[in-house]
């Protein structure tokens, strides 16, 4: 590890024109890299470092929303004729517009809207 003689930040490398280089995010100060070994060291910690990310959670935009009411007997799907259907209303556009209505099936899943 590195740091910044102008103001101890960690410093990292990068690639300007073919060579090697430390810059501190921090001030924006850089020196040469002449040791390679330097390099290697921050790419092994790098490798270790990578995984949080994974943690991302990913919104499955397929699932109905916590604010959908089941609705039955009252709509039915277009395609499978069921009469449960979960309905959301979400604002789409201006601000100053209607909500629209959203409907799902909930034997199928398909998806329809309606607009007020
Ligand atoms: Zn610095
Ligand atoms: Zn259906």
């Amino acid at each position: 590890m590195v740091f910044c003689p102008k103001c101890g930040s960690v410093m990292y490398p990068r690639e300007v024109n073919g060579k090697w280089e430390l810059f501190c995010p921090r001030c924006g100060y850089t020196m040469p890299l002449e040791d390679e070994s330097i390099l290697e060291a921050y790419r092994v910690r790098r490798r270790v470092t990578h995984s949080p990310k994974e943690k991302i959670i990913v919104v499955d935009k397929d699932q109905v929303p916590a604010t959908a009411v089941l609705l039955k007997g009252q709509v039915r799907c277009p395609k499978c004729g069921s009469d449960e259907v979960y309905f959301w209303m979400m604002q789409t556009r201006a601000a100053d517009e209607p909500p629209t209505r959203f409907y799902r099936c909930k034997r199928c899943g398909y998806t329809w809207r309606e607009y007020a």
